[in-house]
This record gives C-alpha cells, sequence and structure tokens, in this order.
C-alpha cells in the first residue's frame, strides 16, 4: 500500500468510525433519553430511510429509486447474493437505508423475518453483507384457561396457541392423553418463556411450570436443568415416547376389532394412526436398533426398531421416505423417516404399532418404566426453584387444585 493510498484509507477509517457513531446514536433514538446525553456534541446529519419493499419490487429497483449509482447498488446485489437469496425479498417487509450526506451508501438492513435481518454495511475494502439473529428478550408469560373440548381449541385465543398445544403435548404426553382424557371444565396453567424483540412477540421458548386439571385431578410439571419433575420431584420423563412425531389427530387408535376403512372387514387395529401432513418427520420412540427398513406389503414403506434388549420393538408404517437402514443404531427422536401414505392407506398418516415381549399392546397406554424420582443430590435445590412456580400458577386463575385444597 503506497503512502497517498494509505492516508485515504486512514480517512476514510476515521470517517467510518465517526458515521458509526452516529448510527449508534441515531438508532438510540427510540429508548429513553440518558441523562448525560446532553453532553455529547450534537451529532451530524445521516440520512436514514425507512421503507417497505412494494409488489414485484427487486432489491435493485427499490435501491434505484432511493437515487443509489447503479453501481453502487450492483455492489450491493453483488454482496448479498451469497447470504440471501435476491429473489426472496418479499412485499411488504421493511428495510432501512442509511446514506452519509454527499448521498452515498453505508449500511442497509432488511428484516428477513421476524427473527433475522439482512445487513449491508461499507467496509475497509468493499462491502460486506451478512444475516444476523436478532437479539430476544426472554419474559415470563403465563396461560390459563379452561379447557372443554380439546387443547386447541381452548388456547386459540393465544399468540402461536398451536405452538402451545405442541410444547404441553410434549410436557404432559407420559401422563395425559389430550386426545382422549380432556373432560369439560378441564384447565390448564402455563408458565412459559416468551421471546420478544422490541417488545414485539416473536415465539415461545421452554415451559417452566404448567398444571393440568384433568377431571379433578391435578397433574404438574416443573421444569429443572433439561428436565420435568412433577411437585414430588419425580420425573415425567418416559422411556419410549408415546407419539413418536408432532401429529394434527389421531385417525384410528389401538383396537383388537374395528372395520377397515379400504378392506372392509372387521379386523384388529393393533397400533395407532397418527394423521399428520406428508413429509412430517417421524422420529425413534427410544434408542435402539434398526431391524427392518424397506417395503412391507400393505403397510408400505415400513421401519422396525428393536429397544433395549428386546423386551420392546416399534414398527413405523406407510413413510414416503425412511431415512435409515438396518443395523443402524439411533436416538431417541432421531428422525427415522417421514409421513406418507404407501401401501394400504387413505390418506398421510403414520400407523405406529409398539410390541412388548412379542406381543402388541395399546402404545398410548404402554407404562414402560415407573417414574424415577430426582437425584437426591439435587432435590432440595429442585423444591427451592418448584416452590415459587407452583404458586404463581395457583394464582394464574384462582381454581387450581392447589388453591382448592388450602
Ligand atoms: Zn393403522
Amino acid at each position: 500500500m503506497d503512502t497517498r493510498r494509505l492516508r485515504g484509507f486512514v480517512a476514510w477509517t476515521i470517517v467510518l468510525a465517526g458515521l458509526g457513531a452516529v448510527l449508534v446514536r441515531g438508532y438510540e433514538a427510540d429508548v429513553p433519553k440518558r441523562a448525560h446525553r446532553g453532553l455529547q456534541p450534537p451529532p451530524p446529519p445521516v440520512d436514514i430511510v425507512r421503507g417497505a419493499f412494494e409488489r414485484n419490487a427487486t432489491l435493485s429497483t427499490t435501491l434505484a429509486a432511493f437515487g443509489l449509482r447503479h453501481s453502487v447498488v450492483y455492489e450491493i446485489s453483488e454482496a448479498v447474493r451469497p447470504v440471501f437469496d435476491v429473489r426472496r425479498f418479499r412485499p411488504g417487509q421493511e428495510f432501512t437505508l442509511v446514506r452519509d450526506p454527499a448521498g452515498d451508501f453505508i449500511e442497509f438492513e432488511y428484516a428477513i423475518d421476524e427473527e433475522s435481518t439482512l445487513k449491508v454495511e461499507r467496509v475497509e475494502d468493499g462491502l460486506r453483507a451478512r444475516r444476523e439473529q436478532l437479539p430476544l428478550d426472554v419474559h415470563v408469560d403465563t396461560v390459563a384457561a379452561e379447557v372443554n373440548s380439546s387443547l386447541w381449541n381452548a388456547l386459540a385465543g393465544y399468540a402461536r396457541g398451536d405452538r402451545l398445544v405442541v410444547e404441553l403435548d410434549g410436557v404432559f404426553r407420559s401422563r395425559v392423553d389430550f386426545y382422549r382424557d380432556i373432560r369439560a371444565g378441564d384447565r390448564i396453567r402455563v408458565l412459559i418463556e416468551g421471546l420478544y424483540h422490541q417488545g414485539r412477540f416473536v415465539k415461545y421458548g421452554r415451559v417452566l411450570a404448567a398444571e393440568f386439571v384433568n377431571q379433578g385431578r391435578s397433574f404438574q410439571a416443573y421444569r429443572f436443568g433439561d428436565e420435568y419433575y412433577d411437585e414430588n420431584g419425580m420425573s415425567t420423563r418416559r422411556s419410549l415416547l408415546p407419539a413418536p412425531l408432532e401429529f394434527s389427530r389421531i385417525s384410528s387408535g389401538f383396537s383388537n376389532a374395528r372395520l377397515h376403512p379400504i378392506l372392509n372387514t372387521v379386523r384388529a387395529h393393533r397400533g395407532v394412526d397418527y394423521a399428520a401432513p406428508a413429509g412430517t418427520p417421524v422420529m425413534a420412540a427410544a434408542d435402539g436398533t434398526v431391524t427392518f427398513a424397506g417395503a412391507n406389503g400393505n403397510y408400505g414403506r415400513f421401519v422396525r426398531i428393536r429397544h433395549g434388549s428386546g423386551e420392546f420393538v416399534t414398527e413405523y408404517a406407510h413413510l414416503s421416505r425412511i431415512l435409515v437402514g438396518v443395523g443402524q443404531r439411533v436416538r431417541q427422536e432421531d428422525v427415522i423417516g417421514r409421513v406418507g401414505m404407501t401401501g394400504l392407506a387413505t390418506g398421510p398418516h403414520l400407523h405406529y404399532q409398539l410390541m412388548q415381549d412379542g406381543r402388541y399392546i395399546d402404545p398410548r397406554r404402554a407404562r414402560v418404566d415407573p417414574p424415577q424420582p430426582i437425584d437426591e443430590a439435587l432435590r432440595a435445590d429442585f423444591m427451592r426453584t418448584m416452590a415459587p412456580h407452583q404458586v404463581r400458577l395457583a394464582a394464574l386463575d384462582g381454581r387450581s387444585a392447589l388453591a382448592a385444597e388450602e
């Protein structure tokens, strides 16, 4: 680098650092005033434009409309290309364009979705584009509802109520069957992490505590570390997942005699049919070894997994895709295939079967392992964490089983 270029580079660095400081201050305008603000010199003007992508607009036409030179527009597009598909700019999504007083480009920011932004900024040797996850604040959100027909209906009024149902099913599924056990007057209360960006709800985090009062009986679950325990410190985990997928409904339960929808004959249905969109991931119900993976007559694409000593065997039928091979070791919740309707099936669903000691049993009713108590060394710590959550849950609507006992 010769002296002239070096001098130019240094000068630019100073200018950019200054502008960077201005930008940071500019973005702080929304937050409450700080005590020392008045002592800072007034920021030199930068031009900040906020807008939204219009229908049929491209990145180039949008930037050109604000008077950026074609060479700069081209440079920005080239910088963006490796990190973001330029055809993916969606109408209505907001952007911010920052220029210096001379109208030269400094920074471009685009809201890709609720959780991430695309940022293009000037650096020493040109432009740099990158995707950034938005910083999220964690709040504790509360949910309290009466459940009369289904958990879906009860939580429909909550932001992302569908997501809540999936989370709660994960917490309670070892003890409660939300598809069969619901009775009018049941209640659900939840403390769950809500993730927010600048006060706007983005998504749910982890369930911290939950109580489901089912037919007058209270089921409680408290998160501690990565596990859930009930109010007595008993683990809520089972060694086998009762449902190896996120499903929309049970289209057919386990029975020893039912009318087959296609064959129109009375046959045993020794499994559970979980209706779910084609392509939904199917998980291994527990750690095990794949003993069959391939076409299997009416069962279509089929996987069989042997668990532990072979006391339990699980089977997964009608898959559209198989993602494991015979002999492969799998861990609980590994994706082994995708929901489909291969073989004899009227629509996409997973036919799931569980065998214990060579006999098919109802996977929704299987009592696989007795619940395990929390490690004695952790018990006191758990109780200290659990107690305030229990009190808070009970206070959510004043009608919990806990409150009733007092
Ligand atoms: Zn079936």
